[in-house]
């Protein structure tokens, strides 16, 4: 069976900065949550960052990848430079996505680690643009498809080629 890692904060974990999930309802995530096929997930978390933690930006409204070239930093609200944090966090996600054989990832969008089709600005006002985050650049770095709580039934699709071979 293809395992599925999960944003953890998708899956009603209060692991967001601001101490709260973002739980998706989501039918076809609940049938694989009982299937027991999702690998639950916190970048930033695993990174090393606490719960909870200033809100972060990518400098520039740089992508992730960017930031994976050493060409961008991840700041936090406060000012300080969480880079390393988010670094280490997708180098988690990496390791726990291979120990688990994953090919597809649902990810949490906007997110500075999770987002896969737009991020935030770096201005922290508010502005999303479109961009892939840390964790996210490196998954797909790597060959693993990467989709949003939007796309879940593409991520489905995908699911059924991989397993139908
Ligand atoms: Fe959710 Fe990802 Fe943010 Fe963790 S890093 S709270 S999993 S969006």
């Amino acid at each position: 069976m293809e395992r599925v890692l999960v944003s953890a904060c998708l899956m009603g974990r209060k692991v967001r900065y601001d101490g709260a999930a973002k739980t998706s309802g989501d039918a076809l995530l609940a049938t694989w949550r009982e299937e027991g096929r999702l690998v639950p997930f916190c970048p930033e978390v695993e990174g090393g960052l606490p719960i909870p933690r200033p809100a972060a930006e990518i400098e520039g409204g740089a992508g992730g990848s960017a930031v994976l070239a050493g060409a961008a930093r991840v700041l936090a609200a406060d000012g300080s430079d969480v880079t390393n944090a988010f670094l280490a966090g997708a180098q988690s996600a990496l390791a726990t996505a291979r120990s688990f054989g994953v090919n597809v990832a649902i990810l949490k969008e906007g997110s500075p680690s999770c987002g896969s089709l737009t991020i935030y600005d770096g201005t922290f006002r508010g502005r999303r643009m479109p961009g892939i985050g840390v964790t996210t650049a490196l998954l797909e770095l790597h060959g693993i498809a990467v989709f949003d709580e939007d796309h879940i039934a593409d991520a489905g699709v995908r699911l059924r080629e991989l397993e139908e071979g």
